[in-house]
């Protein structure tokens, strides 16, 4: 079977016609047959997993996915609607309900947390179950995490990689236990709070016991991790930076080189690569390009936790996806995406199918509508007539391919849709027209995708519920129903 994009001329022509029926598909990159006869020959790997490798696209629902395969694609030069994502191509796969404790859409603390404890709690909470309250600190509240379980019960190695703050909700469902989001470093947190016995995120990740504190920690949130006497938010006068290397074998390190020298050494790394967020990657060119990219430190993370004998668990998460649509920045979101697709392909590359289970997912959605548009046509532009020139909608202005339904780009009260004639809507810094203003663009609450290889990777199918993919997880390494 070839495949080949016939001549548009071509399907006016009876005879011609008649030969598209018979290679019905033809522009279609997929071989239905062949991807039939796949399925047919697959057996669900039902050993236990060595390591896991969980991939969160953080507000990456599935319009942003389609959206993100396109915009590769016609990045690659070709064909965006059949293009494969690296997660596109693995065998198993489904849909995930994201609701919360008290909401219909969740965040990203209650949506992470789900994944990586098995427990649904309340919007804004991260590591606790369902009883906890917002910002009350109880921490018989707190549920062990899959990295801190692995590494305790099973002697694992543990990873935590994100484009944002270390200490953002989700890399802190990895390794942290608090009742409020915001409670990064000890000034984020009320008095009472701490007088209370609970600690903020960046303490936990630094001064957690060995037998569960992760061994490479990369993202941003430098501020978090030094006192302010260093420049830092903190105001207790830790130097937490420091006291990760007071441990033996341990680095620190801000840069891309530093960081592959400490992996090429073996040292437990935390690696902070800006004071906040890692800057986005449209960005990169002026903004960080000493920065290490998603895909360099999912690469650095695997190759330092590939040294461990008993295996590993690794969250990495594409945080802008979601920084970005709040913004309603497309563009920087979707190039988020395909950074995220690069990580993927990253993980399949260096670790191997019969004892690494992948599964890539997100914590929630986001609004992102794709309202049309022809195939070869640039996904970040406005859907075009049959002129060439922009389709005009029922208000009479053009309509891009993709909007939102709220953000930042929604018509102030009293006023109407901007006309966008005369606007380049592709580029990075253009705010995408949303339906309803919104200064920060909302999460939405339908179904997230899922997409799993590997050991156990059979379990991800149909319709799931969010904490389920832990027990997917937990399954896959064999660790018990209950921790002892
Ligand atoms: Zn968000």
């Amino acid at each position: 079977m070839t495949f080949r994009i016939l001549p548009r001329a071509g399907l006016a022509a009876g005879v011609v016609a008649l030969s598209i029926s018979m290679t019905a598909g033809a522009v279609e990159a997929k071989e239905p047959q062949a991807a039939l006869e796949a399925a047919l020959a697959r057996q669900p790997e039902t050993a236990p997993a060595k390591n896991v490798i969980l991939f969160i696209g953080d507000g990456m629902g599935v319009s942003t996915v389609t959206a993100m395969r396109i915009l590769a694609g016609q990045r690659a030069g070709v064909d965006g609607a059949s293009y494969d994502l690296a997660f596109d191509t693995m065998p198993y796969g489904g849909l995930v309900r994201t609701y919360s404790v008290d909401g219909l859409v969740t965040d990203s603390a209650n949506g992470a947390s789900a994944i990586t404890t098995g427990y649904r709690t309340i919007n804004g909470a991260i590591g606790v179950d369902g009883e906890a309250r917002r910002g009350v600190c109880d921490p018989a509240r707190n549920v062990p995490t899959l990295a801190q379980r692995a590494k305790r019960e099973l002697g694992k190695a543990v990873g935590v990689v994100s484009t944002a703050a270390i200490t953002d909700a989700s890399p802190a469902a990895f390794y942290a236990h608090v009742p409020a989001r915001g409670w990064q470093s000890d000034v984020d947190m009320p008095a009472a709070a701490r007088e209370a016995g609970c600690v903020d995120i960046a303490a936990q990740l630094v001064l957690a016991p060995d037998d569960i504190r992760p061994d490479i920690a990369l993202g941003g949130g430098l501020t978090f991790f030094r006192p302010e006497a260093a420049g830092g938010r903190r105001k207790d006068g830790q130097d937490l930076a420091a006291l990760w290397t007071s441990r033996p074998d341990s680095a620190f390190v801000t840069d891309r080189d530093s960081l592959n020298a400490a992996v090429a050494e073996g040292r437990d790394v935390l690696g902070l690569f800006a004071d906040l967020h890692i800057p986005h990657e449209v960005d990169r060119p002026t903004a960080a390009p000493q920065t290490p990219t998603l895909e360099e430190m999912t690469r650095a993370a695997i190759t330092r936790l590939a040294a461990e004998p008993q295996g590993y668990v690794l969250l990495v998460e594409g945080a802008h996806i979601d920084k970005a649509h709040h913004a309603g920045l497309l563009n920087a979101s979707l190039t988020e995406g395909v950074e995220l697709s690069k990580a993927v392909a990253a993980a399949k590359d260096m670790t191997d199918p019969t004892d690494t289970l992948i599964i890539v997912t997100a914590d929630h959605s986001h609004g992102l509508a794709i309202n049309g548009g022809a195939r070869g046509d640039d996904v970040l532009g406005l859907i075009k007539g049959p002129t060439g020139a922009p389709m005009l909608a029922g208000d009479g202005l053009p309509l891009p391919i993709l909007t939102y339904s709220t953000g930042p780009g929604g018509p102030k009260a009293g006023e109407g849709r901007r006309d966008l004639s005369d606007v380049d809507v592709t580029a990075p810094d253009q705010v995408r027209q949303a339906g309803v203003l919104l200064g920060s663009a909302a999460h939405t609450g339908e179904d997230v995708p899922a997409y799993a290889d590997g050991p156990g990777a059979y379990l991800v199918t149909g319709s799931m519920d969010q904490p389920y993919l832990f027990q997917v997880m937990r399954h896959a390494l064999r660790l018990p129903v209950k921790a002892p």
